[in-house]
């Protein structure tokens, strides 16, 4: 944002706002991404869209850290439509195929499902925390009409 930029009094009460956290690899990991979250979504997008971000953070959150290796890094994007969940983690193992396990962070995944019916869209890259190695799962979530 430049400061001189005169405001636009059509433009809405949103905006595009990367928040990032490391969180710690605990159990109460999810709570605290949680208040991350309720602390850095702003007022609108909060009044619109914050208990599905809460669920997404909580299921993205809570997979990365019993499934994945530290860090685990949380991004919350406020981006005038939707807010864009990010979680990476360093993790490039996980599951082993001899468990006949389905990787959490695909489709048929434990909790994926319901991040699916709550965004518009997500995906899986494979960029971990900071651009290294690892893996980043990312939700889309609109908001609700007005
Ligand atoms: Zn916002």
């Amino acid at each position: 944002m430049t400061a001189d930029a005169p405001a636009d009094p059509a433009a809405p009460a949103v905006h595009r706002e990367h928040a990032r956290v490391v969180l710690r690899h605990a159990t109460s990991t999810p709570g605290a991404a949680r208040r991350f979250t309720r602390n850095h979504l702003c007022a609108a997008h909060a009044s619109q869209a914050l208990d599905a971000v809460l669920v997404v953070v909580s299921e993205l959150v809570t997979n990365a850290v019993e499934h994945g290796q530290p860090p685990v890094v949380l991004t919350l994007i406020c981006n005038v439509e939707q807010v864009v969940v990010g979680v990476h983690d360093s993790s490039t193992s996980e599951p082993r195929p001899a468990d006949g396990d389905v990787p959490w962070y695909s489709e048929t995944g434990r909790g994926m499902q319901l991040v699916e019916g709550l965004s518009v869209h997500w995906g899986v890259s494979d960029e971990g925390p900071g651009g290294g190695p690892g893996k980043g799962v990312w939700a889309t979530i609109t908001l609700a009409p007005a």
